[in-house]
């Protein structure tokens, strides 16, 4: 293979750690590599990413770009070898102009991003591959590892006689970029393993699940009652179930009043009972109050610490009829926001 084509190129340190990346003389392909590009094994591994500045700028939470993005980079770190093609592409070839209507449209009148497309008479992926194809057979590869769960992509490749083997990613879902999965699984043929769906809804044996709530129970330190304090604001908390609920009444007596609770379910019921308001911010809030307990007990124990960490890589889910937004409402109708928070902990403490 001959690379003198790249002559042009950096490190590009990150907290995976260090990459290098090259001119590719097309400002709209950009190009990073696990290592010296005279190194890739063969065949290599490739991932071709297009651009969703939404996520992967902004850090927006609904769709998995990003997460696929990061994957592809944790994936050919670990093998220090590989390439990454990352296009600008935006909304499956249509443009940002494109992508911002038909994200209006899902967010105002309901539709999945298939049926938004559809409304605006969009053909639902024009993405287009070919200069990556030039590039690979400047390089003179003709056999690839490719990163990806798109089978479109995977016959664009092949109908332009570039074998491919296929490395499926593994995928993050989130309450709040699960909808949108689905609707890439189910309409535009991606393959995806939304564990977490089946999980909730007990569809795949396979998968492996672990269902906590009660505190007695296996598993019982996930519950907000285990009898685990934290220290947060410069004071010790009974239980996680203590600090949540008080904040709901952050900088009052009443806060102070449930730290005192003697259990975790007075600290309950004394926040629901309650005549004093609610502070008007908590539901913008309550997300991050709950993170930010878990968090303190998570790595102020260190015992738990390790516990969470071995779980990995099985899915959480608060198992309970009582509770469809931190459950999983008994039936995996529920959101299961507990569970998706100390997943989301847990791959942070295992990094
Ligand atoms: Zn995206």
């Amino acid at each position: 293979m001959s690379f003198n084509y790249f002559t042009n190129w950096c490190f590009l340190p990150t907290f995976l750690g260090t990459f290098r990346m090259y001119d590719t003389g097309d400002e709209n392909i950009r190009m990073i590599s696990a290592d010296d590009i005279n190194r890739l094994k063969t065949p290599p591994l490739i991932r071709v990413h297009s651009s969703c500045i939404a996520s992967e700028i902004f850090k927006s939470i609904d769709c998995d770009c990003a997460d696929q993005l990061l994957t592809a980079m944790q994936i050919i770190h670990d093998e220090n070898s590989g390439l990454i093609f990352h296009l600008n592409q935006e909304g499956r070839g249509q443009g940002l102009q494109n992508k911002i209507k038909a994200i209006n449209l899902m967010q105002q009148k309901g539709l999945d991003t298939y049926e938004a497309f559809e409304y605006l008479n969009l053909k639902q992926d024009v993405r287009n591959y070919q200069k990556v194809i030039d590039i690979l057979s400047n390089l003179n590869i003709n056999k690839i590892r490719l990163i990806t769960n798109n089978p479109k992509k995977i016959s664009f490749f092949e109908d332009n006689n570039i074998s491919i083997d296929i490395i499926k990613t593994k995928i993050v879902t989130r309450p709040q970029n699960i909808d949108y999965l689905r609707t890439k699984k189910n309409k535009l043929g991606h393959k995806l393993d939304l564990s977490n769906d089946s999980c909730l809804k007990g569809l795949d044996e396979n998968i492996n699940c672990i269902k906590f709530y009660e505190k007695d129970h296996p598993y019982g330190f996930f519950s907000n009652f285990s009898n685990h304090a934290v220290y947060l604001k410069n004071k010790i908390w009974k239980t996680s179930e203590h600090y949540y609920q008080s904040q709901k009444f952050a900088d009052t007596d009443y806060e102070e009043e449930i730290r005192k609770a003697p259990k975790p379910s007075m600290a309950k019921d004394m926040a629901e009972k309650s005549s004093f308001p609610i502070r008007s911010d908590w539901k913008s809030i309550k997300i991050s109050t709950m993170r930010e307990v878990l968090y303190a007990k998570f790595t102020q124990h260190p015992d738990l610490r390790k516990e969470l960490i071995k779980t990995d890589p099985s899915i959480l889910i608060e198992h309970t009829e009582n509770d469809h937004y931190w459950g999983d409402g008994g039936n995996g109708s529920g959101k299961n926001m507990l569970g998706n928070l100390l997943m989301d902990i847990r791959s942070l403490l295992i990094q």
